[in-house]
């Protein structure tokens, strides 16, 4: 079958691999639609050993079940289905406890097992989520990234936060905006470094919109909440700079959520953290009702992937990863490709 390989550190392209195996559990699928992420193309610029050659990547997809194993009672062949990207071992402590998504034991699509940037992929019934019929292939593939963002809002105690900020409009801040919005934030505030993301951040309801390349982002932030500081800061981009602009501009008592995993070691003011009990957590990937609520928010209308989505044919797929890496393209922030 066709897949988008990664054969080799700095190549990709497009060639056959072997067809999936059936598995006890397991099903195959037909996959409709996969995203490229972000998370993929650093591992490639950065030949992470998270993601090692040779190896077909692809974690956020959806498709239509074409085989199951006799075992299987989850799905049946014929049903679409969207798939989360891990897949935890359901017996350790974490397992658990109900945080399978720090399962140590856990196998991750396209990293530790075969990805979705092909025709066909096995997948294990226990990991699929049934995709309602309103809920189009394209929005199917976002709702992995999108239940990242619903993982943020869930890590919140704020029910109602007047000003909930977001750095860095990639597909995880666009998305981590709308279910803000969806869950109760009364104004959203929108900084990234490029004036045509932000514009993307616009189309999904920011306002105001803060470019720290002209903008002082804290003092800007600061100003727009007569001085006392963001309710909610959300880091979207993982950047010593970007953590830190977070801790800053949030209010006394607020909450900073990390999500991004661009940089590592990060100095924060311990005083403000402490004297203003502002509190920090970081947020990793998604638990199975994340997904669930995510599909839900797609399936009642409160996503909008339209300004910022761009769908591929797979056989594009190379060439599209080779853009994203060399030269992010401004009119769209997510591409996805439909094998
Ligand atoms: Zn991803
Ligand atoms: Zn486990």
């Amino acid at each position: 079958m066709k897949a988008l390989r990664y054969p080799a550190w700095d190549v990709l392209d497009i060639g056959d691999v072997d067809e999936p195996v059936l598995a006890p559990g397991e099903v195959i699928l037909d996959v409709a639609a996969v995203g490229i992420c972000g998370s993929e193309l650093e591992a490639v610029a950065h030949r992470s050993p998270r993601r090692t050659p040779p190896l077909v990547m692809g974690h956020e997809f959806c498709g239509e079940v074409i085989a199951a194993a006799p075992d299987v009672s989850e799905v049946k062949v014929g049903d679409r289905v969207v798939a989360n990207s891990l897949v935890p071992c359901d017996r350790c402590r974490e397992c658990r406890r109900g945080a399978s998504h720090l399962c140590p034991e856990r196998g991750i699509f396209g990293m530790n097992r075969p990805g979705a940037f092909a025709e066909r992929v096995a997948v294990p019934a226990r990991v699929l989520l049934p995709l309602p019929e309103r809920v189009s292939p394209l929005q199917g593939a976002l709702a992995e990234p999108l239940a990242n963002g619903v993982h943020v809002w869930s890590l919140l105690a704020a029910k109602f936060p007047e000003t909930v900020v977001v750095i860095g409009c990639g597909t995880i801040g666009l998305l981590a905006l709308q279910v803000a919005r969806a869950g109760g934030a009364l104004r959203l505030v929108a900084v990234d470094t490029s004036d045509a993301r932000l514009e993307m951040a616009h189309a999904v309801g920011a306002e105001p919109l803060f470019n720290p390349a002209r903008d002082q982002v804290v003092a800007e932030i600061r100003a727009f909440t007569r001085g006392r500081g963001a309710d909610v800061v959300i880091d979207a981009v993982g950047a010593p700079a970007t953590r830190r602009t977070a801790v800053e501009a949030v209010r006394p008592g607020g909450e900073v959520v990390w999500i991004g995993t661009h940089g590592d070691v990060t100095e924060v003011s311990g005083r403000d953290v402490v004297l203003g009990e502002r509190s920090i957590s970081g947020s990793y990937s998604t638990t199975f009702a994340d997904m669930e609520t995510a599909v839900a928010l797609f399936a009642h209308g409160r996503i909008d992937i339209e300004p910022w989505t761009r769908p591929f044919p797979l056989e594009e797929g190379a060439r599209v990863f080779r853009q994203l890496l060399d030269a992010p393209p401004s009119d769209y922030a997510k591409a996805i490709l439909l094998p």
